[in-house]
């Protein structure tokens, strides 16, 4: 019979205890649990107020992506990220379109949809209306409950409601705007639908299910574009490239897929530095390229009348400066002090510009020489170490491998091998 994960009060014990029962459990050495006990930056007692049954922490590397100017006001980028390649493609992406002038960014005001799940209404289209004929009353109600939130400018809006037709009948779908500011808004918009929830159920005779935040944001959108100089860029064939890849990503889901993950290889990182929520802003981000009903870029590339490139992209932007983790974890601090930014706005904005940068370093890669020459000469270090290479071997291992375009772990592990048997010899 395996090992049984089932056990009671594992909440209630203290991060070394915990680590006691994975230690037996996994049968980890000492060295590896004095490892996951190494919390750096990230005290064991801050991350276990942060997440649940915490045993220690995953340190991700840093790096700062440069060249950044965006509305003509220069940044340093802190991006968190596992993956090599992404933080040089974004400041060389950076640079080619500083020469162009720089990004230029706008957006939305940062309204957030939190959504109330009315069912069992007798009457959905008379119920909705009624919802709608009350909607101070209900606005009144929903900032009640966050005066903070209020007193900083933000709040309930306004209302919308749908009908909506599922497997299980009709339903009646009531929608809060609220301007959440420099929050996320996920905290404050959920209890504000939880709190006008039982004046809903009586003006609509339903019964209330679900009351939460969408993470489909696109009432909260930030968009930036950009003109990169043909001869910055690696002259015509490279634009004319990156229109056709751009073009053939619009056109078919399965490329658009990974062209938006390039697109969030550079968002993310920013995202993770600052530990807001990657998840909504993925989830927003994969849904709003969806919202037409096919699957589509959240970029555009195209040639102007002067045979530079011009790129946009539009995207929703759920992201805070407070709230969260934003402000609890001391790195994330940091990481937003060194981006300089006053305002989730400003932060969303940049983050636009930054998953800009991040597609047009892709693209121009994939355009001009194949995407694996610049990513495998650093992914070939990773897999060198991860064949147990060490010191100057590293080094060696990988130019090795990328000379002979073979970046793969059994290669390394002959070469190594070689290396060892040459010095024996
Ligand atoms: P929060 O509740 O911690 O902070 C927001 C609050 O800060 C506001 O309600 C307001 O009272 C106060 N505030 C003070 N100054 C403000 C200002 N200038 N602008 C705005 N608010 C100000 O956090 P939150 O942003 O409401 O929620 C974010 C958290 O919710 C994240 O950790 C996220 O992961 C989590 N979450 C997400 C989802 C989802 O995305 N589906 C669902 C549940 C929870």
């Amino acid at each position: 019979m395996g090992k049984s994960s089932l056990t009671s009060g594992f909440y209630k014990l203290n991060p070394k205890e915990r680590l006691k029962f994975v230690k037996e459990y996994a049968d980890l050495s000492d060295e590896e649990c004095t490892l996951l006990q190494n919390t750096g930056s990230l005290p064991i007692e801050s991350a276990d107020r942060m997440i649940e049954n915490v045993v220690g922490v995953i340190p991700i590397p840093l790096g700062m992506a440069v060249n950044f100017q965006i509305n003509k006001r220069d940044y340093l980028i802190p991006m968190a990220i596992e993956e090599p390649s992404v933080v040089a493609a974004a400041s060389y992406a950076a640079k080619m379109v500083r020469d162009g002038g720089g990004f230029s960014t706008t957006s939305t005001p940062p309204v957030m949809v939190g959504q109330i799940q009315v069912v069992s209404v007798k009457d959905p289209y008379a119920a909705r209306m009624r919802v709608l004929q009350a909607k101070e009353e209900v606005l009144k109600k929903a900032n009640e409950q966050d005066p903070v939130l209020v007193s900083a400018g933000g709040g309930a809006r306004d209302l919308d409601a749908k009908i909506i037709i599922t497997t299980q009948g009709m339903m009646l779908i009531v929608e809060l705007h609220v301007d959440c500011r420099d929050a996320m808004g996920a905290n404050a918009v959920n209890t504000m639908a939880e709190s006008v929830s039982p004046m809903i159920e009586k003006i609509t005779g339903g019964h209330v299910c679900l009351r939460i935040i969408s993470n489909l944001a696109v009432k909260r959108l930030v968009r930036a574009s950009c003109i990169v100089p043909q001869n910055s860029v690696g002259g015509e064939e490279v634009v004319d490239g990156i229109v056709n890849a751009c073009a053939f990503a619009a056109a078919d889901p399965y490329r658009a897929a990974t062209h938006n993950k390039g697109i969030l290889n550079g968002v993310i990182a920013v995202i993770l530095a600052t530990c807001n929520d990657h998840r909504a802003i993925e989830a927003g981000a994969h849904a709003y390229a969806a919202k037409s009903g096919s699957y589509t870029t959240l970029s555009t590339w195209e040639k102007n009348e002067n045979g530079d490139l011009v790129g946009s992209i539009e995207l929703p932007m759920a992201v805070g400066l407070i709230g969260g983790a934003v402000r609890t974890h001391p790195i994330a601090k940091i990481a937003v002090k060194i981006l300089g930014v006053k305002t989730a706005n400003e932060f969303g904005e940049v983050l636009a510009a930054v998953g800009l940068a991040q597609n047009l370093g892709a693209l121009r890669a994939l355009a001009h020489e194949g995407i694996q020459r610049g990513h495998m000469s650093l992914h070939a270090r990773n897999i060198a170490v991860a064949a147990g290479a060490t010191g100057g071997l590293i080094d060696l291992v990988a130019a090795k491998m990328v000379e002979e375009r073979k970046v793969r772990m059994d290669r390394a592990k002959e070469l190594i091998e070689q290396h060892s048997k040459l010095r024996k010899d």
